[in-house]
Parts: structure tokens; C-alpha cells; sequence
């Protein structure tokens, strides 16, 4: 892999690889000590279950792919934030941040989560400290998740109302990367975690989620952003197809950055295993690495999560106390006022 420089001569670019943190657990929100002793090359890294641990080093990481519901951790952790500095400054490394708002954050489908709010500050506080640049980062409305619950009380965010607070709360720092997707429920431990709590999923049909994916698409070029849907059969919407990792935009900012190195654009699929429609370029997960905690055993975590098998924990316990509140505040029977969060299904599941 090479380019031609102005002066005809052509170059060969050193590949590097990205590190992919993660998409498995949420390293940075759970295990920020463990995350920056592995990216630090103090304990092994392992890219896949049984594969042979290696220890990492920060110069030979050609992107750092950070999938998270909470940045905070880049900022306060003193270690991670030590380590994610000397990778920017010392090493001209880039971070890709894949950021996910959901708007549900402190809800009993997200109990302990943090809200739109401190995600956003927390995020301003990493891209002003230039950790990273507001073009690195993926603003992930995703998933969209609505649940039923005893009395017709709905809880979700397939709203434009919730999907426009979040756009608003994020796109004035120059966020203009949106993704999203739905739930994935076909794992048996989704449907079942969420039947325990006394709810089940109530999910729109494929020709209403289409019509809703544009209304999100058009509330995106309104605002001068534009949508990407995960693992979308064919992105008819926005025409976009990129992948959450993505090797041509990391590219695009190794070469603003004047780095002397690339990442591959291979897709995933062509070398590894993803989902059959998914469009990521390579990259090596490290979040099956020993020593990663799970987000339900003391942590905020997400009732529908497909990633992690957990049926019990404090979130767990949390989300059970959250419902049993909202079921004495409303009574059983839905406030009328409220948006989609708690309010009861639309009649003809008309139009938002
Ligand atoms: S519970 Fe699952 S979806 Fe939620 S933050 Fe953790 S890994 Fe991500």
C-alpha cells in the first residue's frame, strides 16, 4: 500500500493494525484500568476467544477504535488518560470513538447509564482536550429498542422527539457521523433477561422502521448530518455504507493528520467473522482479553444487550426497582404527557 507524493515519488505507507475496544463489553465505562494496562503492552491482549494472548504496543496500533456509552473514563481515569495522551501526542495516534446515546440512559431499559447530558459534557471535555476530533467520532442512536410493559406502557426510543434531543445535544460540536439500528433479539438471552423484568419487546414492522429510517435520515440532513444504519442490508436511505470501523474515514484523518502510515480497507468479512450484511474493515477486538469485568455485575448496563449473557446483577436489581416505581407513579396505566419513554403505544402505529 503506498501513495504518490507531490513529488511523483511513490511512497510505500506502512500498514498498521486497529485495535477495536470494544464491541463486546464497554472497556472504557467498566474496566478503564485494565484497558490502559493492556493498550500500555503491561498485560496481553487476545483478539478472539482461544487465541494465543499478545502484548500490545502503542506504536504499532495504527487506530484505536473506542466503542462506548460513557467517555468520561478518557478524562478522569488517570492511567487510561495518561496512556490515551502519550498514543495522540507522543505517538500521533487516532481514536475513532463510537459513542452511543440512546436517549434511555437511567431508564429501567438502561438502569445506571449515564444521561443525554453528562455523556455530552463528558464528550466535550475529551474532544476540547483534542483526545478526539469531532470528525472521529460516530454518534451511535442505536439500538432502537421499544418494550411493552404490564398496563400498555411503552418504553423506548423509536421517537423522532428523542432522536432530535440527542441530535441537538451532539451535533453543535461537529458530531455529524449518526448510526443506528434495531434491537437484535435473536438471542435467547435478550428475550428472556427482558421477560423476567415483566416486559417483552415490541418492535415495529419492517415497513414502518423503513419509513421511520428516513424520517431519521431527513432530521439528519436537516441538522447537515447524515445516518448510516449498522449491518443494513442495503443503506437505500442515505446511500452510505460504511462500516463502524472504518478504514477509509480513519484514513482520511491519518492523511489531515500527516501520519506515515495507513489501515487496511479490507472488509472484515473478506479476513474474519461478522454478520453477513455488516460493513466493517478489519479490525482485532480486544475485548476478549482476560481480566475485562461485564457491564452487569456492578455497573449500569442495558436490559437488551446481545453481547453479554447476564440474567442477574445490580442492573439487573436496578431495572427491577425502576419499573416498580414507574408502575406506582403511573399507577399501572401510562401518563398521558409523556413521549415515547413510557407512554402507551401509538394507536395505529401511525407515524411518530
Ligand atoms: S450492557 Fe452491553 S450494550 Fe450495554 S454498555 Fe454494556 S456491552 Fe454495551
Amino acid at each position: 500500500m503506498g501513495v504518490t507524493l507531490a513529488s511523483g515519488v511513490f511512497r510505500v505507507m506502512e500498514e498498521k493494525f486497529v485495535i477495536s475496544a470494544s464491541r463486546t463489553k464497554d472497556l472504557v465505562r467498566v474496566s478503564p484500568g485494565r484497558l490502559a494496562e493492556i493498550l500500555n503492552g503491561n498485560v496481553p491482549a487476545r483478539f478472539g476467544l482461544g487465541m494465543k494472548p499478545q502484548l500490545l504496543q502503542l506504536e504499532s496500533i495504527g487506530a484505536l477504535v473506542i466503542w462506548t456509552k460513557d467517555p468520561a473514563n478518557m478524562m478522569i481515569h488517570p492511567l487510561l488518560h495518561e496512556v490515551l495522551e502519550r498514543y495522540v501526542e507522543d505517538h500521533g495516534g487516532i481514536i475513532i470513538l463510537n459513542l452511543t446515546v440512546t436517549g434511555l440512559g437511567g431508564s429501567a431499559l438502561e438502569p445506571g447509564l449515564p444521561t443525554v447530558d453528562s455523556v455530552r459534557n463528558a464528550t466535550e471535555a475529551v474532544v476540547d482536550r483534542e483526545l478526539v476530533r469531532p470528525e472521529g467520532i460516530i454518534l451511535r442512536f442505536d439500538p432502537l429498542v421499544r418494550a411493552l410493559l404490564p398496563g400498555g406502557i411503552l418504553l423506548g426510543n423509536i421517537s423522532i422527539e428523542v432522536f432530535n434531543d440527542v441530535l441537538e445535544a451532539f451535533y453543535p460540536m461537529g458530531i455529524a457521523r449518526i448510526k443506528t439500528s434495531l434491537v437484535d433479539d435473536r438471542y435467547a438471552h435478550v428475550p428472556e433477561r427482558i421477560g423476567r423484568l415483566g416486559f417483552m419487546l415490541d418492535l415495529p414492522d419492517t415497513e414502518w422502521l423503513e419509513g421511520f429510517y428516513e424520517e431519521m435520515a431527513s432530521q439528519c440532513r436537516r441538522f447537515g448530518a447524515r445516518l448510516d444504519i449498522c449491518c443494513h442490508p442495503e443503506s437505500f436511505v442515505t446511500g452510505e455504507t460504511n462500516g463502524c470501523v472504518d478504514g477509509r474515514m480513519i484514513n482520511e484523518l491519518l492523511e489531515d493528520a500527516r501520519a506515515s502510515w495507513r489501515v487496511t480497507t479490507t472488509l472484515h468479512n473478506d479476513i474474519g467473522r461478522q454478520r453477513p450484511t455488516c460493513r466493517c474493515t478489519y479490525s482485532r477486538d480486544i475485548g476478549y482479553s482476560p481480566g475485562f469485568k461485564t457491564c452487569f455485575k456492578n455497573h449500569g448496563a442495558c436490559i437488551y444487550c446481545y453481547s453479554q449473557k447476564n440474567l442477574r446483577g445490580t442492573a439487573i436489581d436496578r431495572a427491577t426497582e425502576l419499573l416498580r416505581e414507574m408502575k406506582e407513579r403511573t399507577g399501572g396505566k401510562p401518563a398521558p404527557d409523556c413521549t415515547c419513554r413510557g407512554n402507551r403505544r401509538p394507536q395505529s402505529d401511525e407515524r411518530r
